[in-house]
């Protein structure tokens, strides 16, 4: 379970490996940026992950999520906390409204609990400082239970998840800075989605952190144009990889 290292994107966190972008590295003074970021900028500022989305980080997500191993949670609250102080700098001054993504209620009960929440919660006591995060649940909502999303393409995944999120409570996030929190940054499309809805309600930015991102190089090497297509769209949701579970 190791932090990311090497070139990756600025804005979304993918994996750069590009022509130009020669041993992995921007040019001088810039910041690297995927193919997808360079041609539309995604709803959010910025998503920022931990590790590869694999091995024991991997591991302990499923832990967390599958087999119910609250104290999981604790490790991986850890990394994310490190993972935002790492991102802090680029965000503006004032108390940022941290938002975990939300389950649908049937989930949930069968869970027992929001294992974003839940890693939030812990990655707010490590990075404890009063009136800088403020934890927001409740505030955004997940109206329909959207299943799995394994295994769908990004504009799948972009139909599946239209609708599916809420603001229930728009004076908590008006005119503020959200940082969605996740466990996984996939194809980036629930990201989006959420980061969307949010700005609606009249969020001033939204922000992203999760523990473990999917990076596949193979995929940022050869974006398929639906992918870009989808990203240009009017209710574009798709950001990242394509197709990936
Ligand atoms: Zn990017």
């Amino acid at each position: 379970m190791r932090p990311l290292r090497g070139s990756y994107c600025a804005v979304c966190g993918q994996v750069v490996h590009l022509p130009g972008y020669a041993d992995g590295k921007a040019a001088e003074g810039e910041e690297p940026r995927c193919q997808l970021c360079q041609r539309v900028d995604p709803p959010f500022e910025r998503a920022v992950a931990y590790g590869s989305h694999e091995g024991g980080l991997r591991d302990l997500i499923h832990l967390l999520k599958f087999e119910q191993v609250r104290p999981a949670a604790k490790v991986l609250g850890q990394v994310l906390a490190s993972t935002i102080a790492g991102m802090e700098k680029a965000m503006p001054v004032g108390t940022i409204e941290v938002v975990p993504v939300p389950l649908h209620r049937s989930r949930q009960g069968q869970r027992g609990f929001n294992q974003a929440e839940m890693i939030a919660r812990r990655a707010l006591r490590q990075l404890s400082r009063p009136k800088r995060f403020d934890l927001c649940t409740g505030a955004l909502v997940r109206r329909r239970d959207t299943g799995s999303q394994l295994g769908l393409t990004s504009h799948q995944r972009r139909e599946n998840l239209r609708g599916a999120f809420a603001v229930s409570d728009a004076t908590r996030i008006l005119k503020r800075d959200v940082l969605l929190i996740d466990d996984v940054y996939t194809t980036g499309t629930t990201a989006s989605e959420c980061a969307r809805v949010l700005l609606r309600a009249g969020a001033a930015r939204v922000w992203v952190a999760t523990v473990a991102r999917t990076l596949k190089i193979s995929d940022v090497v050869a974006w398929p144009e639906s992918e870009l297509e989808d990203r240009s769209g009017e209710a574009s949701a798709a950001v990242g990889i394509a197709a990936h579970g």
